[in-house]
């Protein structure tokens, strides 16, 4: 079976460096808030082209905490609406209603699968404080449109940057066009840790001083605590993984892009509709690959297909969030196009180590169906 994802194999790349990070902090005796955090935050916000980052657990929490501080400063307070595309992830709607606010959903671009600003601007009311643009797959959502909408209207941006690690447009990478930005560093991510790990980047110092407390208990001094913050810390461990995998990281996204490219010369069904992006695929640079997701109105017998092929797909997602348990009130939302994204998309194989034969097995099998 050709598994859509070899996490294993990715990693074994570096399986001297990442040894050495691990003894280095096994032997350091510190293992949260030290030098490894320190020197992860420089060499991610430096990458990011951002003043400030703060290292948290997860990416969850990095969207999650950065709304709980613009509610500490008063830029938010409960009730508020955040504009969100109904087709992301659970995720960056729990942060937003883990704070009390109020998600809208709204339905994507047909495209990009990336928020849409035509329908950002009809969903802005008196309550409406943050949009909140999820760079889907590792495509930039279409930022300048957005950030023009938030000043036109006072608004808060925060993207959602979990997929997105290194996309670009005119030099200005993901998780430096909003007001602040937050990552994941999942495994499966194309920054993946050994575990969970998430980051928050800004241009803010205020806001980052602030975050620097929520993560840590409100605590900007030891046994002083200023607000109720919580325990959300990016470890040692994790926080020097990073530093080797991120040394790496331009490469894995060529090396990705690559992959990108071979799909889409090679793919050519008429049952397929293939991922569009902006601008020619030499000059995109607002593109990383975190998945290759191909969309079909015979998706289910498309995967059908490919399995019986030994090939290893995903969806992503299954079921948008209005559909889910966690959110019943939401049940009866009309939001078509994300239904039907839902229902059609597929994820490919991808990543920077998938051989060429198999690209081109799945291929052949993509154009057999
Ligand atoms: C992975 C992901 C998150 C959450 O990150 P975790 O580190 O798993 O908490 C948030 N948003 C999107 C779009 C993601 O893909």
């Amino acid at each position: 079976m050709l598994p859509f994802l070899d996490l294993k194999a990715i990693n074994a790349q570096y399986r001297d460096e990442l040894l050495d990070a691990i003894t280095r902090v096994l032997d350091s005796g510190w293992y949260i808030q030290g030098a490894e955090l320190k020197a992860f935050e420089e060499e991610f916000s430096d990458y990011c082209g951002s003043k400030f980052c703060i290292g948290v657990a997860n990416g969850l929490d990095a969207l999650t905490l950065t709304l709980r501080a613009w509610k500490e400063q008063g830029k938010l307070k409960e009730g508020d609406e955040v504009i969100v595309p109904a087709n992301t992830y659970i995720a960056s709607i729990l942060a937003i209603t883990e704070n009390g606010l109020t998600p809208v959903l709204v339905e994507p671009s047909e495209t990009t699968y990336n928020l849409c600003p035509k329908n950002i601007e009809s969903a802005i009311t008196p309550k409406t404080r943050v949009i909140l643009p999820v760079h889907l797959y590792g495509q930039l959502a279409d930022m300048q449109a957005i950030i023009d909408i938030a000043e036109r209207h006072h608004l808060l941006v925060l993207e959602d940057a979990a997929q997105a690690h290194g996309a670009s447009r005119n030099g200005c990478k993901a998780g430096n066009w909003g007001d602040a930005a937050g990552f994941s560093f999942y495994p499966g991510k194309n920054l993946g840790a050994l575990g969970d790990a998430g980051a928050i980047t800004t241009d803010d110092e205020e806001l980052a001083n602030l975050l620097h407390a929520l993560r840590n208990y409100g605590s900007h001094e030891k046994y002083t605590f200023k607000y109720q913050g919580i325990n959300s810390r990016l470890d040692e461990l994790q926080a020097a993984i990073l530093r080797v995998k991120l040394h790496h990281l331009e490469k894995e996204i060529t090396a990705r892009r690559r992959v990108a490219k071979t799909y889409l010369s090679g793919i050519n069904n008429p049952k397929i509709q293939l991922p569009r992006v902006c601008n020619p695929l030499e000059l995109s640079s607002d593109h990383v690959w975190h998945l290759f997701v191909i969309r079909s109105t015979h998706r289910n017998d498309l995967q059908k297909h490919l399995w019986k092929n030994n090939i290893q797909t995903l969806v992503h997602y299954p079921i948008p969030a209005h559909k889910q348990q966690a959110y019943p009130h939401w049940e009866q939302n009309h939001l078509p196009l994300t239904d039907k994204i839902h229902q059609e998309v597929l994820s490919l194989p991808i990543s920077p180590i998938i051989e060429i034969n198999e690209l081109e097995k799945i291929i052949y099998h993509c154009n057999s169906f």
